[in-house]
Formats: structure tokens, sequence, C-alpha cells
């Protein structure tokens, strides 16, 4: 902000400094520059100056003492400080943000003072974003969709959810809660949307039959670097083990027990097709207490297969959330509040990496990635039902189409898009999320069935799709990056793929 801010200084300066003729002032673009290129241009100059400065800089705890015990650079620093304060408060107050970032106190207002920075970046790249949209032609005054008697404080379009023009009637619109506290202030540790690349969050590995390596297993308060040794030592320590351990840290922590899977002999011959209790008879307990999760993951233990899926919110946010897990067994369906339970969620390792437990999932590739990412979560002993609709040649992949053709139900997807951070979760998005895993069991033993039979009798496609499953949970999230990463099936399903452009955006990072 503060680098923006002095691309505007610097624009008006330029206006003084270089008086230029009537005619061309008036197809400036705005005073000093000419088009939109070259006031961006300016501006990431300025920012990348501003941000190689700052990196300049001495940092605490290494010269910054020194320096600091000299008067005039104290007296350098808190004039700059304020200068700095001051026009962050004008750009805040311009957007309409929440803005007293002066006259804190030094010492507590700190914290304070960063929420302040977080909401109103939020809260500027959400307009950027809505004036993208309106730039690109997408109307905002349609009706949106929302639980009947639900009151949604605002409604945005956003553009990943546009429909090509024939069919502009049934444009999916996103159920977005703008005043909703911000569920990352909730979280134990802190959502890490740095470019450094992505440590595996595992520090014990249930079902293992090879040992994590020795740097995972330490606690995050025994690592070096957060013990209480001087600075110098700690990197030293840090970066030894890192060089040592570099290819472990990165690696799939279940790469070895996954390279060794045998598919179950279960899975070998037809099966017997159970059929799943009606919707509206089925019980579905919302678990958002530790206690809750722990009964949850005792139950799943004792069976043999359950189905999984997972909400998330990645609109305009950096890396996304995942705000829900939906799971269900042959009796029960289960929603689990992810948002209240992050920190703790790593529990169901010990479910969702036995290997005589078959985890099905429906189009996994996002899900393996976002469990990763939020929860250290790992699966082994995986079946994609996406990937057996694939490999049935069923013409549509999607999950709203195996309902329709095994169950015949005709599901809903108007809450795909829905903010699911939102809390209370209306009733009929608690209905929408439970649906989407309540059949996928009955649909498991549909897709086995009929694969065996197209593999005359033999388990050789069951196999495949076992293959298949297995290769997608190897995926390995390491890099950060801005934008969603889009399945085939979601952007078979969705809108993306009309769109180049967006196609391109939403491409694996
Ligand atoms: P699903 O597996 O269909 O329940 O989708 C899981 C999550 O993926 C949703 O909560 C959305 O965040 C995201 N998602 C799925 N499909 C789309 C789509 N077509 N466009 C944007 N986001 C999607
Ligand atoms: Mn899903
Ligand atoms: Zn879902």
């Amino acid at each position: 902000m503060a680098a923006s801010s002095s691309s505007a200084a610097t624009a008006k300066q330029s206006d003084h400094s270089s008086p230029s003729e009537e005619t061309e002032e008036e197809s400036e673009f705005c005073p000093g520059f000419k088009d939109v290129d070259a006031f961006v241009k300016h501006g990431l100059g300025a920012v990348v100056s501003a941000t190689k400065a700052s990196a300049a800089l001495p940092a605490a705890g290494d010269e910054f003492d020194l320096y600091r015990s000299f008067p005039a650079f104290q007296q350098f620093c808190a004039s700059q400080g304020d200068r700095l304060l001051h026009c962050m408060t004008q750009i805040m107050q311009h957007h309409g943000c929440r803005s007293h970032m002066r006259d804190r106190n030094r010492l507590t207002g700190l914290e304070d003072r960063f929420d302040l920075v977080v909401d109103s970046n939020d809260a500027i790249l959400e307009k950027v974003g809505i004036l993208l949209d309106e730039a690109s032609g997408v109307s905002r005054t349609q009706q949106p969709v929302m639980p009947a008697g639900y009151q949604p404080p605002k409604i945005v379009v956003s553009s990943w959810n546009r429909r090509g023009g024939e069919r502009r009637d049934e444009t999916f619109h996103l159920l977005h809660a703008k005043n909703i506290q911000r569920p990352q202030l909730k979280f134990k540790e802190k959502v890490d949307n740095s470019n450094t690349p992505f440590v595996s969050k595992i520090f014990i590995k249930p079902n293992a039959v090879k040992p994590l390596p020795s740097y995972s297993k330490l606690l995050p308060n025994e690592r070096p670097e957060d013990l209480d040794v001087p600075a110098a030592l700690a990197d030293f320590i840090h970066q030894q083990r890192t060089q040592e351990h570099v290819d472990d840290m990165f690696s799939h922590p279940y790469q070895y027990e996954l390279d060794h899977l045998v598919m179950p002999e279960s899975l070998k011959c037809k099966p017997d097709v159970q059929m799943y209790k009606p919707l509206a008879e089925s019980t579905c307990q919302f678990i958002y207490t530790l206690d809750d999760l722990v009964a949850l993951n005792e139950k799943l233990a004792k069976v043999s297969e359950f189905a999984v899926d997972l909400e998330h919110h990645s609109y305009r946010s950096f890396l996304g959330i995942t705000c829900l897990m939906q799971i269900s067994t042959r009796e029960e369906d289960f929603i689990i509040d992810t948002l209240e339970l992050r920190s703790e969620m790593y529990i169901l390792n010990e479910t969702f990496t036995d290997p005589a437990i078959v985890k099905v999932f429906h189009g996994a590739d996002s899900d393996i990635e976002w469990l990763q990412k939020d929860f250290g979560l790992y699966v082994v002993s995986m079946f994609d039902t996406h990937h057996a609709a694939r490999c049935l040649n069923l013409g549509r992949n999607s999950l709203d189409h195996l309902l329709k053709v095994y169950c015949s139900v005709n599901s809903d997807k108007r809450y795909q898009l829905a903010d699911w951070r939102i809390r209370p979760l209306p009733d009929q998005m608690l209905k929408y999320a439970q649906a989407d895993t309540h059949y996928l069991l009955y649909v498991y033993d549909r897709v086995r069935a009929d694969l065996y039979d197209m593999g005359n009798g033999q388990p050789t496609l069951i196999q495949q799709v076992w293959d298949k499953s297995r290769d997608l949970s190897l995926k390995v999230w390491t890099e950060h990056c801005n934008s969603p990463a889009w399945t085939e099936q979601e952007l078979e399903q969705g809108d993306v793929k009309h769109d180049p452009k967006e196609r391109a955006r939403y491409s694996q990072c």
C-alpha cells in the first residue's frame, strides 16, 4: 500500500515537473501518464524499488540494534514511520475502510494495526475484482441463489461462474457473506501466504511402513530455529538439517506406502450393491469439537470404506480455505467444521492413511491438495468415482451425472459456489453438503459392478481406476500459487472451459 501511494505521489509530482500541452493533457489517462500501461509500468517500478529498499534495511537481531543506538537513526525511523502510517490511513479512508493506524499504543497496537491492513487489503482487492468483473461485462443485477429465508449480507457474481452467451439464464451466483468474521483470525497457526516452498505439516505418521524422516518428526517448537539458542546457531543447525533432508522434506510422506500399495482382495470380485438410505431419513452430525472428531475417527476405524468430500472457499482470497469436510459411512453422514477444527484435523490421518479402509472421493484432484495444504492430511487407499466414470465412458463424468444415472437423483449444484465460511450454516447448505457424500458409497458399488462386467468378469478395469486414484493421492502440494488448481472434471462441469482466458488463469499451477 505504501508503495502504491508513493507511485501516486510521484504521479502528482511529475504533473508539476513536466508541464505538457493542453491537448496532450486531455488525452492523458491521468496526469503525467498517457495510458494505463505507462501508469502500471511506473507503479511497478515504484513497488520494486520500495521492496528493494525495505529488504536492504537492517533486520531485527541483525545490525538493527547497533543502528538503533544512534539518535539520528531513531528520529529518522520515527518520522518515516509516521509518514507511512499517515499515507496508509489516507488510502484506507479513501476506500472507506476502518483506519485508526496512528495514535495507538505502539506495543499492543501492532497486531491490531496489522489486522487493519489485512482487512483493508481484502476490501481493496475485492473492489478491484468487482471492477474487473464489470469491465469484462459481468452483470450484477440478476437475483442471487440463496437458501429460502436467508438474508445474505452481500452478493457478488464472480467472473469464474459466468456462463457462455446462450445459457445466461443459468448463471450461478456466488453467495458471498461480506460481513462474516474472517475465519483465518481464529486459526491457531497463521495462514502462510508466502512464496516459500510448502513443507509438509505432518509430524506424526500413522500406518507408517517407512518411518518419517527425523526432521519432520520434530514438533514445531522443537525445531532448532524455534529453540532458545542464538539466532546464528539456530540458522546454522537449520541449514545443516535442511540440506541433509531437503529431498525428504519435499517428498510425499506416504510415497513408500503408496508405491507398495496393493488393491484389497475385496475389490477384485463383483461387489454386492448396498442401497443407500433415503437422504431425508439419514442423520447428519455436525462436528465442531475435538471430542466429536476423535469419536468420529474411532467410528471410521471400524468400517471398510467411507466417502469424503470438501467444500473450499477461494473467492479472491489468496490460497483459499477448506471450510467443510463431509464424510459418509454406510450408516451415517457427518459434516466437520474444518474452520473450527483446522489444527486438529490431522488426527484423521489414522484412518485416512489406513490401507485397509477405502476412501471414496469424486474428482479428488483439488481435495488431495487442500487436505495437505490446510490439515497435513494424506490419503492411502483411495477410489475416485470420477476416474471410474471416465473408464466406463459415461459421456459426462460429473457427480451430478452419476447421481442421475445410478440414483435417479436430480442434484442441485446451486450452492457449489456459495460462501462456505458462513456460520451457522443455513440448513439448505448443510443438506446440499450432506448430499455430496451421502450417495457416494452406493455409486462406488455400482461403478465397480459395471467395471467388473465391462472387464468381462475380470477386475482389470477396477485395478486401472485404483491405480489412477493412487497416482492422484501421490500428488504433492509444494508450491504456493495465487490461483486454484482446476481439475479436468471441474473444467468439464464448470464454465471455466468456455473462456480461454479464464482457463489459462485457472490452469494447474
Ligand atoms: P465439489 O467437489 O463439487 O463439492 O466442489 C468442491 C469445491 O470446489 C467447492 O466448494 C468450490 O469451492 C470449488 N468448485 C467446484 N466447482 C467449481 C466451479 N465450477 N467453479 C468454481 N469453484 C468450484
Ligand atoms: Mn469434491
Ligand atoms: Zn462438495
